[in-house]
């Protein structure tokens, strides 16, 4: 049993079953036993990879697509770019290269992190250094001033909590305790006025989830680009709309029980965007675009081709690779998905439409 697994069981044996939320909260954010506090999950040595760590092309179409939003915006300065959750720096490293020659961004822009991880500020420490980013909690203390964000696989790593259907209302997946193990169950049914408008596109048994936190954080972030101008990019996969159970347990690369070992596996659920599009009024939201679609409109395969000239034999089977995975319908390209906020009356960010 880990020592998370132990403190988690007291906790219920003491106060009862506990929300889905409580519990992916405590799995990944634990200070001492969190899957985050205590690791690098990313990459081939860790638990899952990410889209930045497949190529640089991801990193640095997202850095253009940011940069030309900021010239179409009238090149405000000076501004923040900022990222949540940056992992390895990785993918915030290739979008700062491929701005360089773009007049005036560098000059006028400051980094932000926001970032809970001691490892990964680390990381983030080493590989950005150049740029001296300011690390945040949360991105309630961005600074007040044009907001430039971008977001890959962040939005999916907050707790949610899951709600099933029932003629009576609904059942909250709930977590408590059969012969001491953990052991998942269904509340009490109860009306929730916050899922009224959800009676209209379920039936009993089905399941829907929601993420307060995402919501706080996308109400923050569109608040704040209304505000003082700039635009975010978020990119995860999810849908439009949450429907059915999508929490899963991630570890070695393969799916795991995600009540099995807590605070060992990398713990996820789809994105609503919907939610999120609904709390960052009034800031404006683009459609939800395929990842496919959007990177194929900011020029990757013109990209991959250039890059291809300058290799051969592994190296470029493997970015032929790299190239196919990001953007294939069968691969990352149409369950990843891209949703941009942007000031109401400006044009959407490029790549990106309303
Ligand atoms: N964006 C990176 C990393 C994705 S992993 C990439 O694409 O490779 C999720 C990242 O979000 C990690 O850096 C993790 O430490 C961070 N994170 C997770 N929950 C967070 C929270 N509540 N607040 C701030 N950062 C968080």
């Amino acid at each position: 049993m880990t020592p998370l697994h132990r403190l988690l069981t007291a906790e219920i044996a003491a106060t009862g079953p506990m929300p889905l939320s409580r519990y992916m909260q405590a799995c990944l954010q634990h200070p001492e036993h969190g899957y985050y506090a205590t690791r690098d999950p990313l990459g081939r040595a860790g638990d899952f990879t990410t889209a930045p760590e497949i190529s640089q092309m991801f990193g640095e179409l997202l850095g253009l697509c940011l940069a030309q939003t900021w010239l179409d915006q009238g090149a405000p300065a000076p501004f923040a770019l900022a990222e949540l959750g940056p992992g390895r720096g990785t993918l915030m490293a290739d979008a700062l290269r491929a701005t360089t020659s773009v007049p005036g961004f560098h000059a006028a822009l400051q980094l932000h992190l926001v970032e809970t991880s001691p490892s990964l500020r680390r990381l983030q420490a080493d590989r950005l250094a150049a740029h001296s980013p300011t690390w945040h909690a949360t991105p309630d203390t961005l600074p007040a001033m044009p907001l430039y964000l971008i977001a890959n696989e962040f939005f999916d790593a907050l707790p949610i909590r899951q709600f099933q259907r029932d003629p009576n209302g609904w059942r909250e997946r709930v977590i408590g305790l059969s012969d001491n193990a953990l052991c998942p169950g269904l509340s009490a049914p109860a009306p929730i006025a916050a899922l009224d408008h959800r009676l209209e596109d379920t039936r009993p048994g089905d399941i829907v989830e929601t993420c307060a936190p995402a919501q706080g954080i996308a109400q923050a972030i569109g608040a704040h680009v209304a505000t003082h101008g700039g635009a975010a990019l978020i990119v995860d996969y999810g849908d439009w709309r949450s429907l059915g159970d999508t929490f899963q347990a991630v570890r070695d690369h393969a799916a795991t029980d995600p009540f099995a070992a807590p605070g060992m596996a990398d713990l996820t659920a789809h994105v609503d965007f919907e939610a999120l599009a609904r709390a960052a009024a009034p800031a404006a939201h683009s459609r939800l675009t395929p990842q496919g679609v959007f990177f194929e409109r900011l020029g990757i395969t013109q990209r991959a081709q250039t890059l291809a000239q300058g290799l051969t034999g592994d190296a470029l089977d493997a970015h032929v690779a790299a190239y196919r995975r990001l953007t294939h319908p069968g691969e990352m390209g149409s369950v990843f998905k891209t949703l941009a906020l942007f000031p109401n009356g400006m044009p959407p960010p490029p790549g990106t439409e309303t």
